[in-house]
């Protein structure tokens, strides 16, 4: 695959932007990527894995001469980095992000970007529980979704660079504007997360109870929660803080079809969970067929001897 960018800087090391280096890596995507961590530990295990071809401990260092530069850190500090980083950037760079929000990503980064830069905010829909500058691999991205959410009138051939860097980690994109975005995410990420959260912290409050059975009987339903439940507490709180609206509103929703679910097993209306029931099943065989998750039956896990 030919370079499309000659020097791209990866602000923050965690799962996402090391996931992208080696991505970039296989694809040959570009002349050579620099990288970036605000702590002095994260820096040194990328030096000892080989993550990015030159570590600096400067974040003006890191992204001068950039042609591309990936914000790949928490929500919340998204607006300040921008503003740090502003004055070292070349013009005609693009900026762009990977945060899971994209309204408050937008409003906090587009006051610092200096003109003559192109900043085109992203989110790769793909990722793991894990965190760190050890976790990623190249094919996170593969046939997932990376949804870009461009300003209006956003530069054609910058947009199209992007678009291009995204393909040739093996992502699909689509553009998509940021409420639409954050209302979308809200149904299928931030609020199963958040009901992840919640059922797993029920748990740990019956542990006491029943004297930590929960844990050696776990069964399929609730260790998939706790698999979720697992994802950098860091995040998700800046997620939640970042897309209250939308979250709430799915939320309300979510809370009122339990309630209808919760008078069927009342009231004995087996009809009423069977219908229910058959419905859901038919999303789960849609993302199947969308090639979005294995059909292995339970998730393909290992059978245990
Ligand atoms: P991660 O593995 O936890 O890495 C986060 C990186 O951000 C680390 O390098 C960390 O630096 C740095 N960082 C943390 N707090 C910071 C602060 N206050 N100021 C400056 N840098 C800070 O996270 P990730 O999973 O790659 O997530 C990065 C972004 O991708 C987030 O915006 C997240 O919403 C988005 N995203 C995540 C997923 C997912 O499933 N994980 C999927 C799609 C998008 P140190 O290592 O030095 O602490």
């Amino acid at each position: 695959m030919a370079v499309i960018y000659d020097r791209i800087a990866l602000v923050g090391l965690g799962l996402i932007a090391s996931s992208m280096y080696w991505a970039i890596k296989r694809g040959g995507l570009a002349g050579e990527v620099t990288g970036y961590a605000r702590s002095a530990e994260t820096r040194d295990i990328a030096r000892e894995i080989g993550l990015c071809d030159r570590v600096c401990d400067d974040i003006g260092e890191a992204v001068r001469d950039a042609d591309l530069v990936v914000l790949c850190i928490p929500v919340g500090v998204m607006g300040a980095t921008m503003e740090q980083i502003a004055g070292s950037l070349k013009p005609g760079a693009t900026v762009t992000d990977v945060g899971s929000v994209k309204r408050d990503v937008i409003e906090q980064v587009t006051p610092h970007v200096p003109p003559g830069v192109h900043f085109i905010a992203g989110h790769p829909l793909a990722g793991t529980e894990h965190s760190g500058p050890r976790s990623g691999f190249a094919e996170l991205f593969d046939n997932r979704w990376c949804l870009l959410v461009p300003p209006e009138g956003a530069d054609a051939g910058a947009l199209a660079q992007l678009r291009s860097l995204w393909m040739g980690m093996g992502a699909n994109v689509e553009e998509m504007d940021a409420d639409h975005h954050d209302l979308v995410l809200a149904v299928t990420s931030h609020a199963p997360h958040l009901i992840a959260y919640t059922m797993v912290g029920v748990a740990d409050d019956l542990r006491r109870v029943t004297d930590s059975e929960v844990i050696k009987y776990s069964a399929a339903g609730f260790r998939d929660f706790t698999r979720i439940a697992a994802s950098d507490p860091t995040m998700w709180r800046d997620v939640f803080l970042t897309n209250k609206d939308a979250t709430l509103e799915i939320l309300g929703r979510f809370t009122e079809e339990l309630f209808a679910l919760q008078r069927a097993i009342r009231q004995g209306d087996g009809e009423h969970l069977f219908d229910y029931f058959t419905r859901t099943r038919s999303i789960r065989r849609g993302i199947i067929e969308a090639g979005q998750d294995t059909d292995a039956p339970d998730f393909g896990r290992a059978t245990r001897k």
